[in-house]
């Protein structure tokens, strides 16, 4: 899948309320699965002690929670090619 150089970057304003990973389409995708394990999952997105973790091996940078985060904690970003 295309990830267009970009990455999802997290601050330290998370309040890990979840909605990032419940807006997450590939998140979304996995929960589908009749053997989902929210636990095991390869989330995109989860919170994790408190605080989002984005999980950059199956991410696709779509930006939907970084559009859905209450506080902002979330941004996209252009990541220069290697
Ligand atoms: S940018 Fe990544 S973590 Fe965020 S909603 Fe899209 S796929 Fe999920
Ligand atoms: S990143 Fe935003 S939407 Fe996700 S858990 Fe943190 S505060 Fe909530």
């Amino acid at each position: 899948m295309v990830k267009e150089n970009k990455k999802i970057v997290q601050s330290d304003k998370c309040t890990g309320c979840g909605i990032c990973d419940s807006v997450c389409p590939i998140n979304t995708k996995l929960a589908k699965k009749d053997d989902f394990d929210h636990d095991t999952a390869k989330l995109a997105i989860r919170v994790r002690n408190g605080s989002a973790m984005v999980n950059e091996d199956t991410c696709i940078a779509c930006g939907s929670c970084v559009r859905s985060c209450p506080v902002e904690s979330l941004s996209i970003v252009v990541v220069a090619e290697a």
